[in-house]
């Protein structure tokens, strides 16, 4: 099916009839996910979001309040539903690993009530920036599930498909025109072409064995301690590049009493390992007192080679890249281990 560009506005608005719709904005010279119940301000020509659309999904929260004979969990966000609008394919991957952590050993019940209440509208990236590297990984620039529709910029209309039952609900109320084969022949010349854009790559498989292998390894102290790897500074320990990542998805959890001692509250907040006080336990001890050992750990983990596995690994985003300080660049580092 074909949606022409300028009917955005109007589906956009329909939708909203049924669900809360969010989709990228750009506020100043940066992009991120915000709610635009008619439309207003979309911009699907985006390339990357500052956060990644997990902020809708897993985030600071309240997990109960306690008082001194019982205690009650916090209402969860109102039952409206949730749309994503042009979620970009490396962003889904990232989406889809967090599903599966949040929901396999262990259920998280707050994140998985707002995935279920939520609907996805993907959009195929026809510009990759200087950043992105999904290519490498095959995260991207196009997606062939994990979304209720997707989007294909084809110039004046957008190729429509279908992913779910969800999906082919709402674009039953779209009254969309049929695309043809050309359309689908156009689709694929584009992303063909999309694919050659890349500036960044990684050579990922064996990467985590690579750094497993050699926790010595210079490329280590250069980031954490020194700087001067590929031109970047020391670490600075400011957790920004887990912050935006899709895939990061550490939390802790603190209780937080009234000064009453009568009541209080147990919280989430996402964490990093990036931190100083990420890796501290009882009596002061630190399994992770330097930089270059927590820069280590972090990046071997987006290697998939921590605890996550591929839950937590890389998908080529490149916001680790642009939102360090340091200008710390994973692919940089992966190109030292490897000995280029
Ligand atoms: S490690 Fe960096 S490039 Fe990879 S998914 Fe996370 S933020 Fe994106
Ligand atoms: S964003 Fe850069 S400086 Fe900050 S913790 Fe990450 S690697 Fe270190």
């Amino acid at each position: 099916m074909l949606l022409e560009k300028v009917r955005i506005p109007w589906a956009v608005a329909h939708l909203s009839k049924e669900y809360k719709v969010f989709g990228p904005v750009t506020r100043r010279s940066y992009v991120s996910f915000q709610e635009i119940p008619d439309g207003e301000g979309l911009n699907l020509e985006y390339t990357t979001t500052t956060l990644p659309p997990k902020k809708l999904f897993h985030h600071a929260e309240t997990l109960l309040h306690y008082h001194k004979e019982d205690f009650s969990a916090p209402k969860l966000e109102s039952d409206q539903h949730v749309l994503l609008f042009g979620v970009h394919p490396c962003d889904l991957n990232a989406i889809q690993r967090m599903d599966k952590f949040f929901s396999k050993d262990y259920i998280d019940s707050y994140y998985c009530r707002r995935r279920e209440r939520s609907v996805i509208v993907a959009l195929n990236c026809g510009v990759p920036d200087d950043k992105c590297f999904c290519a490498s990984l095959g995260t991207g620039p196009d997606v062939k599930e994990g979304f209720d529709l997707l989007l294909t910029d084809l110039g004046e209309a957008y190729l429509v498909e279908v992913g779910t039952s969800k999906g082919k609900t709402m674009v039953a109320k779209l009254g969309l025109k049929n695309a043809s084969q050309t359309h689908f022949h156009e689709k694929a010349r584009r992303l063909r072409e999309a694919s050659k854009k890349f500036k960044k790559q990684i050579r990922m498989e064996g990467l985590a064995k690579q750094a497993a292998e050699n926790p010595n390894h210079e490329a280590w102290a250069l980031i954490g301690d020194r700087g001067g790897l590929a031109g970047c500074f020391a670490c600075l320990s400011c957790g920004n590049c887990s912050m935006v990542c899709p895939t990061c998805y550490c939390y802790e959890v603190a209780e937080i009493p009234d000064v009453s001692l009568k009541e209080g509250i147990r919280k989430r907040e996402l964490d990093s390992c990036q931190l100083l006080e990420y890796a501290l336990v009882a009596l002061g001890q630190n399994f992770r007192p330097d930089r270059r050992y927590r820069t280590r750990h972090w990046m071997t983990c987006k290697f998939g080679g921590a605890g996550g596995q591929q839950n937590t690994s890389c998908v080529g985003c490149g916001r680790c890249i642009r939102s360090c300080p340091s200008h710390i660049d994973l692919t940089e580092v992966a190109r030292s281990l490897w000995g280029e």
